[in-house]
C-alpha cells in the first residue's frame, strides 16, 4: 500500500481506505467528465503536483489552481529518500530526477571540533528499496517534471496566477472562490477540494482543524555557494549535521552547490539574517578560507513543528505542508506523510536531530554522541536507524494497521 501523503490522498480518493468515499460515483471516465465531478487542487507545490498525477493517472478529471503564475524555484526541499524515490518511480520521473540530482550512499553526525561522529551507510538497506541513497535533487525539478506531465493531459486543467480565497462544501460537493491576478472573482465546483496550499492553507481553515504544534525559535538561514567543502574536509559526507553548542550548522552537496543552513538569532529582521557580512561570517565559520564566499542563494525561514488535528473532512482533503510541518533536520517534511508518521516519526527525528545539534550541556551532548557511536558500529542498530529515519518502517507499520 502507498503511503506518502498524496499516494494516500490518492487511496482516499480511489475508495481503497475510505470506504464509503463517493468519488467512485464520479470515476466514470473522461467522456462523463464534468466541472461538477472534478477534483479541485489547490497549490502546485510538489504535493499538489503528485496529486494531480496520481488522479489523473485513475482517471479523474482535476483542476490544479496555483496563486504564483510560475512554478517557484526556491531553496527549499533538495532530500529525496528511498521509498519516495520508489514511489515516484510510478511517473517515470525517478530515472531523470537521479541523472541531475547526486546520489548520497553515507550521511553523517558530525561535531564542529572533534570531526565525523557517525556515518550512517544507505547500503545498508539495499533489501529493502530500489534505491538504498538518498538522492540529492532540489524539489523545483520534481515540480516541473510533474507540471509538463499534466500539461500534456486531457484531465487536467492548470489555473496558475488564481489564488484561492476560501472553500465549503455541502453533502454533494465543494466550491472554492478563486481571484486572479487582475482582481477578477469566480467560484469553481467540484466534486472534492485537496489542499495542499501549503502551511497557510486555506483548506485547513475551511476544514475548522486545529495546526497544533510549536514554532521554533530560530530562523532557518540556508545559502548555496559554489566552495566545494570536501576540499577542505576530505571526510565529510554529501550530507552532514555538524554539532556545536554555540552554532550547529547543516552542510549538504548537491549536483552543482553545496548548500549550508545554519540557525539565526529571531530577533533579526529579514535584511539583516541575509545580510551579505552575515552570510560571509557564518561560511568563514564553518570553514576559514582566504577569499569571501560565491554565494548563489539565500533564503531566511520561520520553522514550525506542527500537525493538523484532521486531514480528512467530508469532501476536503489536506495533504503535505498544509496538513503538517516539521523543521528540515533530517529532510522528512515532503517525504513524510501520514498523521501517525507525522507525530511518531518525523517530529520525534527532527526535534531529536535538533537536540543532538544544539544541546549545550557537555554530558548530553557526550551522551547523544556515544549513542550514535554504539548505533553504527551495530549492524542491526545501524539498519533499524536507517529503517526508521529513511521512513520505510513507519510506512510498514501504518500498512499493516488493519
Ligand atoms: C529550508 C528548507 C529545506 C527543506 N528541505 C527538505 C528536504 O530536504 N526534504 C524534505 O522532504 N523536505 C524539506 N523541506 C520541506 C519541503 O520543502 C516542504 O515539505 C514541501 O515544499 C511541501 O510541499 P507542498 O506542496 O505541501 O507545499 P508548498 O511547497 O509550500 O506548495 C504550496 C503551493 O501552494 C500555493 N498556494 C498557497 N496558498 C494558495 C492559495 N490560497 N491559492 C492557490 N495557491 C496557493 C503556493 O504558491 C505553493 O506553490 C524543506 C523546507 C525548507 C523550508
Amino acid at each position: 500500500m502507498d503511503t506518502c501523503p498524496v499516494i494516500r490522498t490518492a487511496t482516499y480518493l480511489s475508495g481503497q481506505l475510505y470506504d464509503d468515499c463517493p468519488v467512485r460515483a464520479v470515476k466514470e471516465g473522461p467522456a462523463t467528465m464534468s466541472v461538477t465531478n472534478r477534483i479541485l487542487i489547490i497549490g502546485a507545490g510538489p504535493v499538489g503536483l503528485v496529486a494531480a498525477n496520481l488522479l489523473v493517472d485513475e482517471g479523474l478529471a482535476v483542476t490544479l489552481i496555483e496563486a504564483s503564475v510560475d512554478l517557484p524555484r526556491d531553496l527549499r526541499a533538495s532530500t529525496f529518500h528511498p521509498p519516495t524515490l520508489d514511489m515516484l518511480e510510478r511517473f517515470g520521473v525517478t530515472d531523470s530526477m537521479i541523472a541531475q540530482g547526486l546520489i548520497c550512499p553515507t550521511w553523517q553526525f558530525r561535531d564542529r571540533n572533534e570531526g565525523a561522529v557517525a556515518t550512517f551507510e544507505l547500503a545498508r538497506l539495499g533489501d529493502e528499496t530500489r534505491h538504498p541513497y538518498r538522492l540529492q535533487c532540489e524539489q523545483w525539478r520534481l515540480g516541473e517534471m510533474l507540471h509538463a506531465r499534466l500539461e500534456r493531459h486531457p484531465l487536467a486543467t492548470l489555473r496558475f496566477g488564481c489564488k484561492a480565497l476560501g472553500a465549503r462544501q455541502n453533502g454533494s460537493g465543494v466550491e472554492v472562490d478563486l481571484v486572479d491576478g487582475d482582481g477578477t472573482t469566480e467560484t469553481l465546483s467540484g466534486a472534492f477540494v485537496i489542499g495542499s496550499d501549503g502551511i497557510g492553507s486555506v483548506v485547513r481553515k475551511a476544514m475548522g482543524a486545529e495546526f497544533e504544534g510549536q514554532t521554533i525559535p530560530e530562523i532557518f538561514l540556508t545559502i548555496s555557494t559554489t566552495f566545494d567543502f570536501s576540499s577542505a574536509i576530505p571526510d565529510i559526507a554529501n550530507i552532514s549535521y555538524i554539532s556545536d553548542p554555540q552554532e550547529w550548522f547543516v552542510l549538504i552537496r548537491t549536483a552543482s552547490v553545496w548548500r549550508a543552513l545554519f540557525p539565526v538569532d529571531s530577533g533579526l529582521t529579514d535584511q539583516e539574517v541575509t545580510a551579505p557580512e552575515r552570510i560571509e561570517r557564518l561560511l568563514q565559520g564553518a570553514v576559514a578560507r582566504p577569499g569571501s564566499y560565491e554565494v548563489r542563494h539565500r533564503t531566511a525561514y520561520r520553522v514550525h513543528e506542527r500537525v493538523a488535528s484532521r486531514y480528512v473532512s467530508g469532501r476536503m482533503l489536506i495533504a503535505g505542508d498544509a496538513a503538517h510541518v516539521n523543521n528540515p533536520l533530517g529532510g522528512m517534511g515532503l517525504n513524510g506523510g501520514r498523521r501517525k508518521v507525522a507525530l511518531d516519526v518525523v517530529q520525534q527525528t527532527t526535534l531529536r536531530n535538533r537536540a543532538m545539534l544544539n544541546t549545550r550541556e557537555p554530558d548530553a551532548r557526550a551522551a547523544y554522541y556515544a549513542d550514535l557511536r554504539r548505533t553504527v558500529a551495530d549492524p542491526q542498530a545501524h539498519k533499524a536507524y536507517l529503517m526508521r529515519t529513511s521512513m520505510i518502517q513507519s510506512l510498514r507499520d501504518v500498512a499493516s494497521i488493519p
